[in-house]
């Protein structure tokens, strides 16, 4: 499907991605005023549905992004997932597909600031396939380019302008032969990835970094922390985690919507275990692929059939 005859959603109204335009001077792209979220629906081809991921925790966050931001979106939650299900009706989408929601300070003016200016909100929606080659482990390294502090800019905010911090990061570690970026908060202990939360395994424990840490509280942190909680009787504990404990972890893995669960295989060219996808991260990644296509009745609850309504 060509991008510009996707239908999306901007300002109260359904249009073709073509016609949805924002001027040159618009505050949010000027200023990286804005804030949005990243919603995954999955396909399953036997049902002939399309299950939307976690609809009312990915809008509860934006909602939470926008009072940061002194903003107010338009609609309820219950309202935005109404959207989002008639953005798939409308594009009649049959496969995998990637939601962008996202407010921004609409202004086309000159000067800095969040008050006094009005806001925009769009909803985009997009085929989409895989964010990593999930045939083998990532190769990662801990960036030079530490995450943004929450004195700085909150960055438990999913807001437009800090996402400078993870570009630096993820460019560096491509630029340098890596597939993704691991960032220290600013006390130097392990954050996140630049689009992704982090978990290690240590003596058949899950650890991640708590929310101190300057992460963005994940959607799929949570899910993963409940499937091995429930169904492998793991329980996850949220600390700071030292960089040298990367070193030394059995097992490695990031999680995010557009990630999923992805083992990494070395970190700082140190090898992570014996290099190959781990068992808890194994069954992680099989459990989650199955409960996100509809195939786990128990996490039912975590879907949203777009087309069945
Ligand atoms: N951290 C950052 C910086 C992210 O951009 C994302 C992706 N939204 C995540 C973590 C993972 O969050 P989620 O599981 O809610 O997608």
């Amino acid at each position: 499907m060509h991008l510009g005859d996707l239908t999306v959603y901007h300002d109260g109204r359904f249009t073709r991605y073509d016609d949805a335009k924002i001027g040159l001077l618009t505050h949010g792209l000027q200023y990286g005023t804005g804030c949005f979220e990243g919603v995954r629906g999955f396909w399953n081809a036997h049902e002939e549905e399309l299950y939307l991921l976690e609809l009312a925790p990915h809008y509860d966050r934006l909602a939470q992004s926008a009072r940061i931001l002194l903003m107010q979106l338009p609609h309820t939650t219950a309202e935005l997932i109404d959207i989002s299900i008639e953005l798939c009706v409308r594009n009649a989408f049959r496969g995998d597909v990637y939601l962008r929601p996202f407010s921004y300070k609409a202004n086309e003016d000159i000067g800095v600031r969040l008050h006094d200016v009005r806001d925009a909100f769009a909803i985009v929606a997009i085929p989409f396939d895989r964010y990593f080659d999930t045939a083998r482990g990532l190769r990662c390294g801990v960036s030079s380019w530490r995450r943004m502090d929450d004195t700085m800019a909150p960055a438990r905010g999913k807001i437009t302008g800090i996402y400078v911090n993870s570009a630096l990061a993820k460019s560096e570690a491509i630029m340098n032969g890596l597939d993704e970026a691991i960032m220290l908060s600013a006390e130097g202990h392990v954050s996140e990835g630049s689009a992704e939360n982090l978990f290690i395994v240590r003596r058949g424990m899950l650890h991640t970094p708590d929310a101190s840490q300057n992460i963005l509280e994940g959607v799929t942190r949570r899910a993963v922390m409940t499937l091995a909680r429930e169904e492998l009787g793991i329980e996850t504990v949220e600390r700071p985690i030292d960089r040298s404990e990367l070193f030394i972890a059995d097992e490695c893995f990031i999680t995010g919507s557009a990630a999923g669960i992805q083992w990494i295989e070395s970190i700082d060219h140190r090898q992570v275990g014996d290099g190959q996808r781990g068992p808890i991260s194994a069954a992680l990644i099989d459990l989650y692929d199955r409960a996100v296509r509809g195939n786990v009745p128990k996490y039912a609850h975590w879907l949203t059939p777009a087309y069945a309504q």
